[in-house]
């Protein structure tokens, strides 16, 4: 082949292919901080930074593309997967219970984490400076947030309740969709016969294909990544990663917290369950989780782990786990939390009380309607900028140290999963058999 000389020319680009995903970003993540920093230390910003932020604008279009279809079958089939009306009672307020009892404990570890670190101020000052966050509108969204009061919460509630919830799709309204979708969702359930079986294939079939489709756009975020980066430090050179590794440890620590403390504390207070044998039974899901990124995808291991290394019921597992992986996020909701609450203090927003609720509710909303997939949880803090009335730039940022975060929220939301599947069958007078040990 007259071509053949390009041979060692695309052996790095196939062998970097052939990497796992997360890899193939924590290079893009490296490429990209030294791309920009050569840039900056070099020159060429006129040229370049168009180039970057194009990249990473094309990538950041393609995962809002994606949200309005992938949140509305993942809600629907989530909810489907429960079963008929009449399995929702018990069963369904104890996991209810479980699901927004360990978020809400979640997220203010989050809170409380980020009020104490404060990871968006520097030296006491806000960060945005250093971050390159434009000055005029971060004074400009300063002064629409400083009169917030009740009303705007209120608001929020009402909103929830879609008067179309085509516009409500259209418009980006993404709780409204939600709302509309968990009450679709439970109206199909109760359907017999064929149409209600046809639906539900139809739903489970449509958010399959959304699960393709968000991998297509997923495998595009090495380079995704890259332009992001590049673009950050090529305007602000290596200024911005102090700003972003108090907000990466800030998130860390709080996951730590509910992995570590707070969901064995559970475990063992209300289930009498040894924590160790609950992470021991876990290993393999939780391991896939941190890999994969992705709770959906973790689903099958979960199960197979709660059933076979811990004795839960299929009853039981089959009812909390498929629901738990769409609805209930610990570590999503935890980073929701932080996450906006790094960007509002990168602003100098002032943070009053009732600011802060609005983050919680909203961190918990969209942590119920984030999907179990890669980078779910970073499209739904657009949602919480939206619902603020805050910049979206401040996604941006925090792109960039997505991915680790992702893997280690991924695991502690599958293992709040398997810790609420435990406790319910404990709570159902089943006897766990943790591989032959008991609990
Ligand atoms: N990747 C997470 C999950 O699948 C969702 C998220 O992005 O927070 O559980």
């Amino acid at each position: 082949m007259f071509l053949a000389f390009l041979n060692p020319l695309l052996a790095p680009v196939r062998a970097f292919l052939r990497l796992k995903l997360h890899w193939q970003i924590f290079i893009a993540l490296a490429a990209g901080a030294l791309a920009g920093g050569a840039v900056k230390v070099g020159g060429g910003a006129d040229a370049t930074v168009p180039v970057f932020d194009f990249i990473g604008q094309m990538f950041l279009r393609a995962l809002k593309m994606i949200i309005v279809p992938l949140i509305a079958s993942s809600i629907i089939t989530g909810v489907l997967g429960v079963g008929s009306a009449r399995k929702l009672g018990r069963l369904g307020g104890k996991t209810f219970l479980y699901y927004m009892v360990t978020s809400l404990f979640a997220i203010l570890t989050g809170l409380l984490l980020a009020n104490l670190i404060r990871p968006g101020i520097i030296g006491g000052e806000a960060a945005s400076a250093r971050l390159h966050l434009d000055a005029e509108k971060a004074a400009e969204f300063a002064t629409k947030t400083s009169g917030r009061g009740l009303g705007s919460l209120v608001e929020i509630f009402v909103r929830m309740v879609p008067e179309n919830p085509i516009r409500a799709a259209a418009d980006g309204q993404i709780l409204a969709l939600i709302f509309f979708c968990l009450l679709f969702g439970f109206a199909v359930s109760g359907m017999t016969g064929e149409k209600g079986r046809t639906l539900k294939i139809f739903f489970e079939g449509f958010f399959d294909a959304m699960m393709r489709l968000t991998q297509i756009v997923i495998s595009f975020a090495p380079l995704g990544v890259f332009g992001l980066i590049a673009k950050t430090t090529a305007m602000t050179g290596f200024d911005s990663f102090l700003p972003l590794g108090k907000y990466f440890i800030t998130v860390v620590l709080a996951l730590g917290i509910h992995f570590f403390l707070t969901l064995p504390l559970l475990l063992f207070v209300f289930g009498r369950i040894r924590p160790a044998r609950q992470y021991r039974a876990m290993a393999p899901a939780l391991l896939t989780a941190f890999s994969t990124s992705s709770s959906s995808a973790t689903l099958p291991l979960t199960m197979q782990c709660m059933e076979k290394r811990a004795g839960v019921s299929n009853q039981t597992s089959s009812f909390v786990l498929p629901l738990g992986a769409t609805v209930n996020m610990d570590g999503t909701a935890l980073y929701e939390c932080v996450a906006v609450m790094f960007i509002a203090q990168a602003y100098g927003f002032n943070m009053s009380f009732t600011v802060q609720f609005i983050v919680v509710i909203t961190a918990l909303l969209a942590s119920i309607g984030a999907a179990g997939i890669p980078s779910a949880g970073l499209v739904m803090i657009a949602i919480i900028l939206n619902a603020l009335n805050w910049p979206l730039e401040g996604m941006g940022l925090i792109l960039v140290v997505d991915r680790p975060l992702d893997m280690m929220r991924t695991t502690v939301n599958v293992f709040s999963d398997s810790c609420g599947a435990a406790l319910i069958a404990r709570s159902e007078g089943e006897v766990l058999e943790y591989e032959g040990r008991g609990a």
